[in-house]
């Protein structure tokens, strides 16, 4: 099995964007991070064209939901420890007895419990698999998210076994 690899550092697939990981003694209060987004593609290679998949088809993913994400509040929607209401002011959350109020414009509401590098990795795995129509020569997919260089999570989805 071969395998592609786009680095979101050196491909500049970044965004910036906040967010608060409830019940941690620092990433408990509203913080920021410049992100990248990476990608590997395992499978075989087609002898017709010389490769697994086109990069291109990666990339562009890669960059259209860093763009999604980019310079909005990061709001796990899902989180058990607080509750998110929307409103038409705006999105108001509670983490541990604080309450955020966050304009509507300026907050991203994620299908996730948490907004760690982990829960993120798995989000943008399912957004990815959503955009690429991968070929029968890819086989795994692994995404990974930098919350800055050198520490960040990878999530993996089976293409084809
Ligand atoms: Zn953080």
């Amino acid at each position: 099995m071969a395998s592609i690899r786009v680095d979101g550092w050196r491909s500049g697939i970044r965004f910036d964007a906040a967010h608060v990981i409830p019940h941690h003694p620092k990433c408990g209060r509203l913080h920021g991070h410049t992100y990248a987004l990476h990608a590997e593609v395992h499978g075989d290679v087609d002898p017709a064209t010389g490769f697994i998949l086109d990069f291109g088809t990666v990339k562009d993913a890669l960059r259209q939901v860093a763009d999604e994400l980019d310079h909005h509040v990061l709001v796990q929607a899902r989180s058990p420890h607080f509750s998110v209401k929307e409103g038409a002011e705006g999105v108001e959350f509670v983490i541990a007895k604080k309450r955020y109020h966050v304009p509507k414009p300026d907050a991203l509401l994620l299908p996730v419990e948490a907004t760690t590098a982990e829960a993120l990795a798995e989000f943008v795995a399912d957004r990815v698999l959503a955009i690429v129509d991968f070929p029968a020569t890819a086989r795994r997919l692994d995404v990974g998210i930098d919350e800055t260089y050198g520490k960040g999570a990878w999530a993996t989805r089976t293409l084809r076994a």
